[in-house]
C-alpha cells in the first residue's frame, strides 16, 4: 500500500555543505550578471548570453535598400565598400598595397577568411598584428571595420605550393573549398549598407591605388581587371610581365560541346592542355593602342581582383561549390550573375599583379 506523501524530513544540514553551496551560488550569479570583459569578441558571445543581458525591448532597425546608392562616383556619394580576401598566406606586399588604396578608408570594411591549418594559423597571427597597428594608427588610415573569420571546414589540399595547387586532378576539390570559403565570407559580412564588394586575393601585391574608384567608374555589375605577374627572365635577366589569371574568358563553341558531353558533376577548367576549350582569354586580349579603360564582355571571371555591385550578391549570385553549368567557384559565379541578368565585363589593359613564388 502506498504511503501518503507527508512532510519530507530533512536531515540536519552539514554546515560545510551549506557554506560550499552558498559560495557556488554567489559564483554563478556573479558570472551571469557581471558585464562582459573588454577582451571579449563578438564571436565569443553566444546569442543566449546576449539575451540574458537584454532588459529593454530589442531595437528594430530599418534599412531602405533603395537609399543605398551604387554609382560610378562612389567617393562623392560616400558608398560603403566591402573588401573580401580569402587568405591562406600573409604577404606583406598585399597588406602594403591594401593600405595604399586611396578610397576613403572610413568607407571600407575588410573581411578575411583563413583556413585552420598551420599556415593559416601563422597568417592569422600576422594579419592580426597588422590590423591592430593600422586601427590604432593615424585616423585617416583606419578602416570602418575589420572581420577575421576562421574556416570551419577542411582545406582541400594541405600544400599551398603552386605546382600542387594547379594540378588538374586537385582542381575540383580545391575550387569547391575556395567557393565555400568565399561564400562563408560573403554571407557573414555583406551588410545592409554595402554598395560594392571588392574581391581581392591575398597574393595580389600591386594595383593602382585608385583601383576601387577606377573599377567603379565603369558602372558594371561585375568587372574584372587583368591579373598579371612580374618575373625575371632566367636567360636574359630582364624583368617582364606575363598573364597570370586564365579564368577571365569568353565562352566558345568548343567549350560548350565539351560541356554537353560531360556528366552532371563534371567541370570545365581553363588553362589545361588536356582540356582544350578554345575560349578567348582576356589575359591575351590586351591591345597595343588600347585604352586603359577598354571593356570586353566576359562569361567567366577569376576572383584575384573583382569588383561586384552588392546588389548582384544580394540577388543571390554566389560561388557555386558544385558544378553549375559545368562551372565552379568564380567562373560559376559569373554564370550565376548572368542568369540573374547581370553581365560581367573585363578590362584587358588594366593590370593588377599576382605574387611570384
Ligand atoms: P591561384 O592564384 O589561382 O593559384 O589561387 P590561390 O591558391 O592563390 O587562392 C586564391 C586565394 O584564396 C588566395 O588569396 C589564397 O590565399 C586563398 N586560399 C587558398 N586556399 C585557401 C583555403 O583553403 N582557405 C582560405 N580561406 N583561403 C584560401
Ligand atoms: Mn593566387
Amino acid at each position: 500500500m502506498a504511503r501518503p506523501l507527508g512532510a519530507v524530513r530533512l536531515k540536519k544540514a552539514n554546515p560545510f555543505c551549506v557554506a560550499l553551496g552558498g559560495f557556488i551560488f554567489i559564483f554563478v550569479v556573479f558570472f551571469l550578471f557581471s558585464s562582459p570583459t573588454s577582451t571579449s569578441t563578438p564571436s565569443a558571445q553566444s546569442p543566449h548570453s546576449a539575451s540574458l543581458k537584454r532588459s529593454k525591448a530589442p531595437p528594430v532597425t530599418r534599412y531602405n535598400l533603395n537609399n543605398v546608392t551604387i554609382t560610378p562616383d562612389p567617393v562623392a556619394n560616400r558608398e560603403a565598400v566591402l573588401v573580401l580576401t580569402p587568405m591562406s598566406r600573409f604577404y606583406q606586399e598585399y597588406w602594403d598595397n591594401l593600405l595604399k588604396l586611396s578610397y576613403p578608408h572610413d568607407l571600407i570594411t575588410l573581411g578575411f577568411i583563413l583556413p585552420k591549418t598551420k599556415e593559416g594559423n601563422a597568417a592569422t597571427a600576422e594579419l592580426q598584428k597588422r590590423v591592430v597597428e593600422v586601427q590604432k594608427g593615424p585616423e585617416g588610415n583606419r578602416f570602418a571595420g575589420i572581420v577575421i573569420l576562421r574556416q570551419d571546414f577542411e582545406p582541400a589540399i594541405t600544400s599551398q605550393d603552386e605546382s600542387e595547387r594547379h594540378k588538374m586532378e586537385n582542381q575540383k576539390a580545391r575550387r569547391s573549398v575556395m567557393a565555400k570559403a568565399r561564400n562563408s565570407l560573403l554571407f557573414t559580412t555583406l551588410g545592409p549598407l554595402t554598395s560594392w564588394v571588392l574581391w581581392l586575393d591575398a597574393d595580389i601585391i600591386e594595383t593602382p591605388p585608385t583601383l576601387i574608384q577606377d573599377l567603379a567608374s565603369h558602372n558594371k555589375p561585375v568587372l574584372v581587371p587583368n591579373c598579371f605577374q612580374r618575373y625575371v627572365d632566367s636567360d636574359t635577366g630582364k624583368p617582364g610581365e606575363r598573364p597570370y589569371d586564365y579564368n577571365n574568358w569568353q565562352d566558345s563553341e568548343t567549350a560548350q560541346k565539351l560541356a554537353a558531353k560531360m556528366g552532371p558533376d563534371e567541370i570545365l577548367l581553363e588553362g589545361y592542355a588536356e582540356m582544350g576549350t578554345y575560349r578567348p582569354l582576356m589575359a591575351f586580349m590586351e591591345t597595343e593602342k588600347g585604352g586603359l579603360h577598354d571593356e570586353v564582355p566576359v562569361d567567366g571571371v577569376g576572383g584575384a581582383a573583382l569588383l561586384v555591385k552588392a546588389d548582384v550578391h544580394r540577388d543571390g549570385a554566389m560561388f557555386p561549390p558544385f558544378a553549375f553549368y559545368h562551372l565552379i567557384e568564380t567562373e560559376g559565379f559569373a554564370k550565376m550573375a548572368s542568369r540573374l541578368g547581370w553581365q560581367a565585363y573585363g578590362l584587358p589593359n588594366y593590370r593588377v599583379y599576382h605574387y611570384n613564388e
